[in-house]
């Protein structure tokens, strides 16, 4: 005996038997055959009129989708463009049908015969159906067919299909279904519910050969190539000269060619002449257009991203750009690869509809809207709007003004193409413990400022995660030329910023290597088998943590440099215009705000950032307004540029712990003040923007400890620089007093001789602990001050 599921030709016929009579229901309905029963085209075109209102109202299916419901020659004209479109829920709901037995389908024959082709010849089929209700029912299982067959239902869109019902849908259709060259309209699936992250599709046993949606990121594309669908073959017999048409599986290069010419007969015994044919050309040989895509997972927490093949075809080629969100609906295959003489299966999704999810990647301002927006600025002031913008950004964290505010900054940053050839962006860092409002922050600039923004986290990111490399994909892609593929800070579109968490886990020497240059010059050479520049024109928003993971603090009271308790190197933090430090620390009006506002958080109507603006999403659309403005050819006046000059020149002679600000801070004091102007939508930039921006770089790192910061420095803050004077100090007399003629001396006499003698406000500068004690010591060896042997310690140049 036989298991049902192992009679795998009765299955297959039975399968092709379903979608034969679906298609068919679905064609002849669609195409106005019907018309005869009183179901013609108006008829059709009429009904979906409430049928659209009813999907798209009350089933929550998008527009483009619910247009399904047309006729054929009406949804040509919508989407102007041949394709037809069979959409799972449309077709499932079928409201756009009549009703069975409603008088509507009164003229319906029983049983309704149709002739698929011409009678007699190749391909022909009658299909039956035995009344109104076998027919809506055939209809409505197509839904099913495209979900399980999809396949087998383009395979089954054949010629003969087409014969029969494209004279109905118009005339011009009907004229090139004459001659045989015939471009079949596109096919366009769509309508599965729920759509699948790569790595899903990857690891399932269960989708192959199903419709599927994947969403996903266009990470490279290749170019739009021709293969033939329906190839001619010319015989070449002199006298002969015919065509012998062969269809091509449309997955697959393979072109096979016939071996005999039923009309010369050559080929066809031994005695006749061998056959010989050349493919002929179009438009008897036809083509359709495709292009390879690699798109990739973005939502992941892998070191490298999986990747998934697509090809799409027709009007689909060049839709998408690359950098684009993107879902895609199509089936799920695999196709053969031949490389190196060796034949490999590899997956691919063969496309029939996407959507480009991240269209979005442009914040869009009408005319109207900008008008508007100018005049609520106007009457607001800056100040005013200043305000609003804040208490806007992320409302849910209490406290952090400045940190906000530079977040605002940062979303609009500077002028672009300035002569002085500067970098527009604004880099930003947020350094602290971990559970502060740091990665809520970096959420909400992440989230809520433009949709073109994207994360990565420092523990899982590579160099070609987060820049780019040589692409491996040439050959699949079928691209002509070796190209790159860019990493996460090269698909970022303008406007939007590039997070990246957990900083303190990028740990390889390389990838900050790669990412300072991507950050002060917008562009990364890649020297691997090639040569080649990605650009990364991108603003970065880097949260880090003490490097010791989620249980540990930042400790301001040791030796320690902040940036090595970070790990990262001081060379990749002076990249950043503006460090904030975010410590947990006990303060009991502190703590009970910030506890409020997380249960405020989880109140929606309070944390809504556009309440305040006369615009729906005003927020975002405000702050792409100030991303347009252009710079004025003069862009500071004499007094603004005075003003600056002396801010710049005041704060270089205000040393704090042996540091001053350098070059890098009177850049972004620079860009920072640009970013203001933009912010108050003025094309020159004014003392109250350089102010303004002043008072946000005041609270920066970068100006109460630059010798955190700076490369040349010890690392050490004010107080971390004062500690160890102290402990300096004393251990010169200690060595003087207690070690006379001898070099070295035990290093617990010494500590004991410091905390005895301490001479610091013990209430604000105690004597550090011993083991904080041995920090500071590291610090002053680092700094060739003092010399360990064992357990003995020395001082230099006594
Ligand atoms: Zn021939």
């Amino acid at each position: 005996m036989v298991f049902g599921f192992q009679n795998a030709e009765a299955a297959n016929l039975n399968r092709r038997t379903r979608v034969r009579r679906g298609l068919t229901a679905f064609m002849a309905y669609h195409s106005g055959y019907l018309g005869e029963y009183g179901m013609g085209r108006d008829f059709v075109d009429t009904r979906s009129n409430e049928a659209i209102h009813a999907y798209t109202e009350v089933e929550g299916i998008p527009r483009d989708r619910a247009n399904a419901c047309v006729s054929f020659a009406r949804y040509f004209s919508i989407i102007d463009i041949e394709a037809i479109c069979m959409d799972y829920h449309v077709l499932n709901r079928a409201i756009h049908l009549p009703a069975v037995g409603s008088s509507h389908t009164a003229q319906f024959p029983s049983p309704l015969n149709i002739q698929i082709g011409q009678v007699g010849a190749p391909g022909s089929d009658v299909v039956t159906f035995d009344d109104y209700a076998d027919f809506h029912q055939a209809y409505r299982d197509l839904a099913f067919c495209i979900s399980y067959y999809p396949e087998i239902v383009l395979d089954d869109i054949k010629f003969e299909m087409w014969t029969t019902f494209g004279p109905l849908i118009n005339a011009d259709m009907a004229i090139r279904l004459e001659g045989e060259a015939f471009v079949p309209p596109e096919v366009r699936m769509s309508g599965v519910d729920e759509s699948m992250t790569i790595n899903d599709i990857l690891c399932s046993q269960h989708h192959d050969g199903r419709l599927v949606q994947v969403v996903g990121q266009v990470l490279e594309m290749g170019d739009a190539r021709k293969r033939a669908i329906r190839i001619a073959w010319k015989c070449q017999i002199q006298t002969c000269g015919e065509l012998t048409y062969r269809i091509v599986d449309p997955f697959e290069d393979a072109e096979t060619k016939p071996k005999e010419c039923f009309y010369c007969q050559a080929g066809t015994s031994q005695d006749a002449p061998k056959a010989e044919f050349v493919q002929d050309g179009a438009p008897n040989t036809t083509f359709i257009t495709f292009q390879r895509l690699m798109i990739r997972q973005t939502d992941t927490q892998m070191t490298t991203p999986p990747q998934l093949l697509v090809e799409v075809r027709g009007s689909h080629v060049h839709a998408m750009n690359q950098g684009e969100d993107v879902a895609i609906t199509g089936i799920f295959r695999t196709i053969v690869d031949k490389s190196g003489g060796k034949n490999e299966r590899l997956p691919l999704l063969y496309a029939t509809d996407l959507t480009r999810t991240s269209q979005d990647s442009v914040v869009e301002v009408t005319g109207g809207e900008r008008h508007v927006l100018a005049d609520w600025k106007q009457e607001h002031g800056f100040d005013g709007v200043m305000e609003i913008l804040t208490a806007a950004t992320a409302p849910h964290v209490i406290g952090h003004t400045r940190e906000k505010q530079a977040i605002l900054l940062q979303a609009v940053g500077s002028y672009r193409n300035l002569p002085d050839g500067k970098r527009p962006f604004v880099h930003m860092m947020f350094i602290g413990d971990p559970g502060t409002a740091k990665s809520q922050l970096l959420g909400f600039a992440i989230d809520n400022i433009h949709p073109g923004s994207k994360v990565a986290t420092g523990a899982r990111s590579s160099i070609a995660g987060l820049i780019g490399g040589k692409s491996e994909n040439q050959r699949l892609l079928g691209s002509s030329t070796t190209t790159l593929s860019p990493g996460m800070l090269a698909l970022i579109p303008p406007g939007a910023i590039a997070g990246i968490d957990e900083l303190h886990a990028l740990g390889d020497k390389n990838v900050f290597t790669a990412l300072n240059d991507a950050m002060e010059t917008g562009r990364v050479s890649v020297q691997m088998q090639m040569k080649g520049t990605i650009r990364t024109p991108t603003p970065v928003l880097g949260c880090s943590n003490p490097k010791g993971g989620d249980n540990t603090r930042f400790d301001l009271y040791n030796g320690i440099p902040l940036m090595e308790q970070a790990g990262l190197p001081t060379a990749f933090v002076s990249r950043f215009d503006l460090i904030f430090v975010f410590l947990d620390i006990v303060d009991e009006s502190k703590d009970k705000s910030v506890f409020g506002g997380m249960t405020r958080s989880m109140n929606r109507s309070q944390a809504d950032p556009n309440a305040a603006f006369p615009i729906p999403d005003g927020y975002r659309k405000y702050l792409q307004m100030c991303r347009d403005v252009q710079p004025a050819t003069q862009l500071f006046n004499e007094d603004v540029q005075s003003h600056m000059e002396s801010i710049f020149v005041k704060a270089r002679q205000n040393r704090v712990g042996g540091a001053t600000v350098n070059f890098r801070w009177g850049a972004a004091l620079l860009r920072l003040s640009c970013a203001v102007a933009r912010l108050d939508l003025s094309s020159t930039v004014e003392i109250r923007h350089v102010d303004f921006a002043h008072s946000i770089l005041m609270e920066s790192l970068t100006t109460k400890e630059p010798n955190m910061v700076q490369e040349a420095g010890t690392g050490l803050g004010q107080t971390q620089t004062k500690v160890m004077d102290e402990i300096f100090r004393l251990l010169e007399d200690w060595a003087t007093i207690e070690l006379g003629e001898k070099d070295f001396g035990p290093k617990k006499d010494a500590y004991a001789y410091v905390a005895k003698h301490w001479g610091l406000d013990a209430a604000d500068y105690p004597c550090p602990a011993e083991k904080d004690f041995d920090t500071f010591l590291a610090s002053l060896q680092k700094q060739n001050m003092v010399e360990r042997k064992g357990q003995n310690l020395g001082i230099k140049g006594l």
